[in-house]
Protein backbone atom coordinates (compact mmCIF):
# COMPACT_ATOMS: atom_id res chain seq x y z
CA UNK A 1 0.00 0.00 0.00
CA UNK A 2 1.48 3.15 -1.20
CA UNK A 3 2.02 5.42 2.16
CA UNK A 4 1.88 9.30 1.64
CA UNK A 5 2.85 10.26 5.00
CA UNK A 6 2.97 13.88 5.06
CA UNK A 7 2.25 17.27 2.92
CA UNK A 8 5.34 18.48 2.14
CA UNK A 9 6.12 17.15 -1.50
CA UNK A 10 4.95 14.44 -3.54
CA UNK A 11 7.03 11.69 -2.55
CA UNK A 12 5.50 8.16 -1.71
CA UNK A 13 6.99 4.87 -0.65
CA UNK A 14 5.78 1.44 -0.20
CA UNK A 15 7.88 0.12 2.28
CA UNK A 16 6.22 -3.55 0.51
CA UNK A 17 7.72 -3.26 -2.60
CA UNK A 18 11.33 -2.73 -1.62
CA UNK A 19 14.09 -4.76 -1.95
CA UNK A 20 16.29 -3.49 0.02
CA UNK A 21 19.12 -2.30 -3.12
CA UNK A 22 20.03 0.72 -1.42
CA UNK A 23 20.03 2.68 -4.51
CA UNK A 24 17.84 5.01 -3.18
CA UNK A 25 19.82 5.72 -0.04
CA UNK A 26 23.10 6.03 -2.82
CA UNK A 27 21.64 8.20 -5.15
CA UNK A 28 19.71 10.79 -2.67
CA UNK A 29 20.95 14.03 -2.42
CA UNK A 30 19.87 14.74 1.25
CA UNK A 31 19.74 11.38 2.76
CA UNK A 32 16.12 11.23 2.87
CA UNK A 33 16.18 7.49 2.55
CA UNK A 34 18.49 5.29 5.51
CA UNK A 35 18.29 0.94 5.30
CA UNK A 36 17.09 -0.19 8.16
CA UNK A 37 17.58 -4.03 7.62
CA UNK A 38 16.43 -5.70 4.53
CA UNK A 39 14.47 -2.62 3.32
CA UNK A 40 14.71 1.21 3.02
CA UNK A 41 13.29 3.70 5.21
CA UNK A 42 11.38 6.88 4.76
CA UNK A 43 13.71 8.86 7.74
CA UNK A 44 13.91 12.56 6.75
CA UNK A 45 10.82 13.06 4.04
CA UNK A 46 10.18 16.76 4.63
CA UNK A 47 13.91 17.16 3.11
CA UNK A 48 12.98 15.64 -0.47
CA UNK A 49 13.44 18.49 -2.99
CA UNK A 50 11.70 16.26 -5.95
CA UNK A 51 14.49 15.86 -7.92
CA UNK A 52 13.60 12.12 -8.67
CA UNK A 53 16.45 10.55 -8.65
CA UNK A 54 15.05 7.44 -6.16
CA UNK A 55 12.41 7.00 -8.16
CA UNK A 56 14.36 6.43 -11.40
CA UNK A 57 16.62 4.32 -9.92
CA UNK A 58 14.39 1.89 -7.91
CA UNK A 59 13.96 -1.50 -9.30
CA UNK A 60 10.38 -1.93 -7.41
CA UNK A 61 8.60 0.81 -8.28
CA UNK A 62 8.28 1.29 -4.66
CA UNK A 63 9.00 5.34 -5.29
CA UNK A 64 6.79 7.98 -6.75
CA UNK A 65 7.69 11.70 -6.95
CA UNK A 66 6.65 14.16 -8.63
CA UNK A 67 10.03 15.53 -9.82
CA UNK A 68 9.75 19.66 -11.43
CA UNK A 69 12.68 20.78 -12.49
CA UNK A 70 14.97 17.88 -10.97
CA UNK A 71 18.38 18.24 -9.17
CA UNK A 72 20.11 20.74 -11.98
CA UNK A 73 23.91 19.40 -10.49
CA UNK A 74 22.52 15.81 -11.49
CA UNK A 75 21.24 16.59 -14.72
CA UNK A 76 24.29 18.32 -15.65
CA UNK A 77 26.10 15.89 -14.41
CA UNK A 78 23.87 13.38 -16.12
CA UNK A 79 25.08 15.44 -19.11
CA UNK A 80 28.93 15.47 -19.04
CA UNK A 81 28.80 12.20 -18.71
CA UNK A 82 26.54 10.85 -21.85
CA UNK A 83 24.03 9.59 -19.48
CA UNK A 84 20.05 9.31 -20.33
CA UNK A 85 19.01 10.26 -16.95
CA UNK A 86 20.25 11.95 -14.31
CA UNK A 87 21.92 10.13 -11.62
CA UNK A 88 21.92 12.45 -8.47
CA UNK A 89 24.61 12.26 -5.77
CA UNK A 90 25.15 16.13 -5.59
CA UNK A 91 25.38 15.76 -1.33
CA UNK A 92 28.06 12.89 -1.89
CA UNK A 93 31.56 13.12 -2.72
S1 LIG B 1 15.74 1.87 -4.54
FE1 LIG B 1 13.66 0.95 -4.26
S2 LIG B 1 14.03 -1.25 -3.94
FE2 LIG B 1 16.00 -0.20 -3.68
S3 LIG B 1 16.18 0.14 -1.44
FE3 LIG B 1 15.24 2.00 -2.34
S4 LIG B 1 13.00 1.68 -2.22
FE4 LIG B 1 13.99 -0.30 -1.92
S1 LIG C 1 13.24 12.77 -5.06
FE1 LIG C 1 15.42 13.24 -4.82
S2 LIG C 1 15.55 14.32 -2.85
FE2 LIG C 1 13.55 13.29 -2.91
S3 LIG C 1 13.91 11.34 -1.86
FE3 LIG C 1 14.17 11.00 -4.07
S4 LIG C 1 16.39 11.25 -4.44
FE4 LIG C 1 15.90 12.15 -2.43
Amino acid sequence: MMRNVYDFNTLQYDSQLCSGCRMCTIVCPHQVFEQNGKIAELIHPKDCMECGACQLNCPTDAITVDSGVGCAKAMMIAAVKGKKEPTCGCARP
